[in-house]
């Protein structure tokens, strides 16, 4: 089984992140850039598949020069390459636009499964998935917690707020998959040196037949506007316990229409 897995390159989460003061999107360059987490699931998923059944694992990434450090990160996990969709174009690129770049990559690869993972910690339109599905006409299963392949017939458990639904699809097919789905692997020191010899295929919006005009800031049907800063956190209020530091707590937690 063929499977490509979309990779996103995001500023790390666990860092403070910020919009340009240009255009206001993402800051991307000074930022600590790491692979989006809900990616390295959708990677482990699809090594899992590749040694129960067989096939290659290719990473497709759109992203600027930096995230070939995140492609390199990725093959070190274990596929066998890459692609990498980079354009000066695509800056600002929204959801849409960048569906439809992804859309044309896959349209020039062979694959049978396309793993995804389920959100982005920076976009978090959790729309991908679905939007190649539709533009591809494949089966689109996203959320899933479980994926189980038996011969050409996808079947996930799709993780919902109180529990979960069956969902069954034939390939080709596109799943996208929680970090609840299983444990990935650490890269070992075998596998990054291994990782630098992959091939990584560049293309650019030429290369794959996708006009200019049709990505970036100036065709985003989206846009930030205008965005402020956080206001700066006020201290907390203090209660001194005199003998009534019980019914204080009260009042302030139904004040607040805590209680
Ligand atoms: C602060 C901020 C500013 C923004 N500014 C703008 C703006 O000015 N104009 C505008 O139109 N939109 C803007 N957006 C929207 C955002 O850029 C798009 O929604 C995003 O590029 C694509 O969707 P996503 O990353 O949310 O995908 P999701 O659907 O959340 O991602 C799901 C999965 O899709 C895959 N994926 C997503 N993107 C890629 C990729 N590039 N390469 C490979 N795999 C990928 C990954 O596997 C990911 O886990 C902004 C968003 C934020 C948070």
């Amino acid at each position: 089984m063929n499977i490509v897995v979309l990779v996103k390159q995001v500023p790390d989460s666990g860092t403070e992140r910020s919009l340009r003061a240009d255009d206001k999107t993402v800051e991307r360059d000074s930022a600590s850039l790491v692979i989006n987490e809900m990616d390295e699931y959708a990677i482990e998923e699809a090594l899992k598949v590749k040694e129960a059944v067989g096939g290659t694992v290719t990473v497709l990434t759109m992203g600027p020069d930096k995230a070939t450090e995140s492609i390199r990160k990725a093959l070190s996990m274990g596929p066998d390459g890459a692609v990498h969709v980079n354009d000066a174009a695509l800056h600002g690129s929204d959801a849409l636009a960048t569906s439809k770049v992804l859309a044309k990559a896959l349209e020039g690869l062979e694959w049978d499964l396309v793993i995804a993972g389920a959100e982005s910690t920076d976009g978090r339109a959790a729309a991908m998935a679905s939007m190649l599905s539709e533009r591809l006409g494949v089966a689109g299963l996203t959320g899933a917690r479980k994926l189980t392949v038996d011969g050409s017939k996808l079947t996930i458990e799709r993780q919902l707020e109180d529990g979960y639904q069956v969902v069954e699809a034939q390939t080709p097919a596109i799943v996208s998959v929680w970090d609840t789905i299983n444990e990935p692997r650490y890269p070992s020191f075998k596998g990054i040196m291994a990782a630098k010899k992959k091939p990584v295929d560049t293309k650019s919006l030429a290369d794959l037949g996708v006009d200019a005009s049709e990505v970036g800031l100036g065709a985003a049907t989206s846009k930030v506007v205008d965005a402020a800063p956080r206001p700066p956190r006020q201290a907390g209020e203090k209660i001194t316990d005199e003998g009534d530091g019980g019914s204080k707590l009260v009042a302030y937690l139904a004040a607040e229409k805590i209680v």
